[in-house]
């Protein structure tokens, strides 16, 4: 494959900034990449590794003739990243980033972009729970959807490039409108987030179930919970600091139905159950007849022992 970017600037080297770094080389899709974060201990790390071709100190100098500059940092500190970064970036370079919100993002980096900077916001629908500059892989990209959030004013050739790099990375490009893009992903990723969290609570503090029962005995829906409420806090905070609205919203929808299966639950409307558990099994098969998880039993992991 060819070089599309001939510099990338990585901001935050993290899951996500890591990969990219990983996925970016697999594919030969950049020329050099560059990268910063704020501590010496990640940068230090990523320098061990070998995570990019140069590790420097700041953001400002990280963006120095860079062709595409990715911020790769919680989204509470994208503005003030964006603010830092602004008057060193080159004239016709591409700035994007892969906060999990968009429309906040949008206010927030924006209104800092230069005149001649293509800014075009961007989410890639892949993670784990794991975070920091070693959980980064090559293929965490692969087959999933990358959201990028044009507006009318973007520039074709600008949006073009960028879904070419994406598409290098293993991705699926497809382009969604900010406030869209902020309700779907807080039905598909934010809300369950929150459960998921809500449920290990609820876990933790019931004193009937030993701590070593609720372990022991995890593996039956309990240990997915876990899995998700153990991604990390400041990212999360940050998703429901910033995605208010829509994660409200279905969090109302969500409580709603919730109190119609406890109903049914307590007047034993059996076939009210069925019928719901009937739908939400055709979603499953939807989701992996689109190839968006694995059919395996167990979620696909290893037996051990
Ligand atoms: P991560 O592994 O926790 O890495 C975050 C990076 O941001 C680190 O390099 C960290 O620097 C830096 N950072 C944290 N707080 C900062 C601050 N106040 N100022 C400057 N830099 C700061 O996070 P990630 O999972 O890669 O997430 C990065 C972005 O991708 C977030 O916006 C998140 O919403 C989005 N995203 C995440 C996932 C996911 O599943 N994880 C999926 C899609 C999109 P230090 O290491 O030096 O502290």
């Amino acid at each position: 494959m060819s070089v599309i970017y001939g510099r990338v600037a990585l901001i935050g080297l993290g899951l996500i900034a890591g990969s990219m770094a990983h996925a970016a080389r697999r594919a030969g899709a950049a020329g050099e990449i560059v990268g910063t974060a704020r501590s010496p201990e990640t940068r230090a790390i990523a320098e061990e590794i070998g995570l990019c071709d140069r590790i420097v100190e700041t953001a400002a100098e990280a963006v120095k003739d860079a062709d595409l500059v990715v911020l790769a940092v919680p989204v509470g500190v994208m503005g003030r990243v964006a603010a830092e970064i602004a008057p060193h970036l080159a004239e016709g370079a591409t700035v994007t980033d892969v906060g999990s919100v968009k429309k906040h993002v949008i206010d927030a980096v924006a209104p800092h972009m230069p005149h001649g900077v293509h800014f075009i916001p961007g989410h890639p629908l892949a993670g784990t729970e794991h975070s920091g500059p070693r959980s980064g892989f090559a293929e965490l990209f692969d087959n999933r959807w990358c959201l990028l959030v044009p507006d009318e004013a973007t520039d074709a050739g600008a949006l073009d490039r960028l879904s070419r790099f994406w598409r290098a990375l293993g991705s699926n490009v497809e382009t969604m409108e900010a406030d869209h893009h902020d309700l779907v992903l807080a039905v598909t990723s934010h809300t369950p987030h929150l459960i998921a969290y809500t449920m290990v609570g609820v876990a933790d503090d019931l004193r009937r179930v030993t701590d070593s029962e609720v372990i022991k005995f995890s593996a039956a829906g309990f240990r997915d919970f876990t899995r998700i409420a153990a991604s990390d806090p400041t990212m999360w905070r940050d998703v429901f600091l910033t995605n208010k609205e829509a994660t409200l919203e279905i969090l109302g929808r969500f409580t709603e139905e919730l109190f119609a299966l406890q109903r049914a639950i307590r007047t034993g409307d059996g076939q009210l159950l069925h019928d719901y558990f009937t739908r939400t099994r055709a979603i499953r098969r939807g989701i992996i007849e689109a190839g968006q998880d694995t059919d395996a039993p167990d979620f696909g992991r290893v037996k051990r022992g």
